[in-house]
């Protein structure tokens, strides 16, 4: 039995569904996130979990106990939620033993626990400051040390790192993720931020429309999404509308603006109307090999990778090449692209895996 079991969890508010019958397993010391769009239900969910809004109908185990109707403070679960200010008049030490204090931990074990959690978290010489004299960087993770402090069984983030600048959040995720592995905690995040969600979990849980759109691991959703939805939201990718001509027995031919592309069936039965996808860094520049030929309407250096918009007659494809030295073709410059077919995929428009 999983360490944390959502079944048949719906939200409704009025005639509104928040949540549509969620069922969710999340395994002891797995780190889980929900990713999606503002208002597909995330914090609804992780709210539920952590006995802030009741579900509907369904019910929660958390370790095999059902804690659907148990108050918040019952449950153990630690909560670092974007809007949960520290308190301004304590200092970083109160803010970290604050709750070990309601526990009515001893004055030299919480000291030493304040000073393992703040050590953990980079923050070692900081206690006596006050919030206001702290980076935004600083503040989110004394209230990551402060709900890590109290060693809860089951750690639920909710967009806790936001208010950060792009590299300092780079910096948290991977140490919150190693301080996570390191103490074993049970950690759901809620997240629209798929590098965020890519970087730290062991499974996404892509939401769409209060339900799951997706669950697998980070590389397994990228590479294999299971809907159009898991496509597109997580990274870039070119979709080319097409319509299947037949299925052989590894690929479908799948007609698209006149030329026939070979898509790996992957055992299923394609049929009618679907869509093909390609990432752009499976795109490459071909001169030989060059499956189409277009013009260069847009090129962009971003470091690592140049990143281009090829206007063919399949559509327009992003393409993206990674740094080797040499620029490619500049705006207006034709150019070949090659694809190998393996890395095509294909779904029907409703997300059905192109079943008829
Ligand atoms: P965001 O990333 O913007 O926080 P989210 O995915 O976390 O979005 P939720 O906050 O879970 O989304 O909200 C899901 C849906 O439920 C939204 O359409 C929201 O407007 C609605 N909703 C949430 N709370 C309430 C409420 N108390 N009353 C009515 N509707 C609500």
């Amino acid at each position: 039995m999983s360490f944390l079991s959502l079944q048949g969890i719906s939200k409704r508010y009025g005639d509104f569904t928040a949540i549509e019958q969620l069922d969710l397993e999340v395994e002891r010391g797995e780190f889980l996130s929900l990713l999606g769009p503002s208002g597909c239900g995330k914090t609804t969910t992780l709210q539920m979990v952590a006995g802030f809004v009741t579900p509907s109908t369904g019910r929660i185990l958390l370790d095999g106990r059902d804690i659907t109707n148990e108050r918040p403070e019952k449950r153990g679960i630690g909560v670092v939620f974007q809007s949960y200010a520290l308190f301004p008049h304590m200092t970083v030490a109160g803010n970290v033993g604050f709750g070990l204090e309601m526990r009515k931990m001893k004055r030299e074990q919480r000291a030493q626990r304040i000073a393992e959690t703040l050590e953990l978290v980079h923050l070692t010489g900081l206690d006596a400051r006050y919030p206001k004299e702290l980076s935004g960087g600083q503040r989110q993770r004394v209230a990551i040390a402060r709900a890590i402090a109290m060693q809860p069984e089951l750690l639920l983030l909710d967009e806790p790192m936001s208010n950060l600048d792009a590299k300092l959040r780079e910096e948290m995720h991977i140490e919150l993720r190693a301080i996570q592995k390191r103490l074993g905690i049970t950690t759901i995040l809620v997240t629209h931020d798929q590098v965020e969600a890519m970087t730290m979990s062991d499974r996404i849980a892509v939401m769409h429309g209060g339900k799951i759109a997706q669950l697998s691991t980070p590389f397994e959703a990228y590479e294999r999404p299971a809907t159009p939805f898991a496509s597109t939201f997580l990274g870039r990718t070119n979709t080319l509308a097409g319509q299947v001509l037949r299925n052989n027995p590894r690929c479908a031919e799948v007609e698209v603006a006149g030329a026939t592309l070979h898509v790996p069936r992957e055992g299923r039965d394609v049929t009618g109307a679907v869509n093909v996808y390609i990432r752009p860094e499976k795109v490459r520049i071909a001169n030989g090999d060059a499956r189409v030929w277009g013009r260069v309407a847009t090129r962009v250096f971003v470091g690592n990778q140049w990143l281009l918009v090829v206007e063919t007659s399949l559509g327009r494809l992003h393409v993206a090449q990674p740094n080797h030295g040499a620029p490619p073709p500049d705006e207006g410059q034709d150019v070949g692209l090659a694809w190998t077919d393996d890395d095509l995929r294909v779904l029907s428009p409703e997300g059905n895996h192109g079943h008829a």
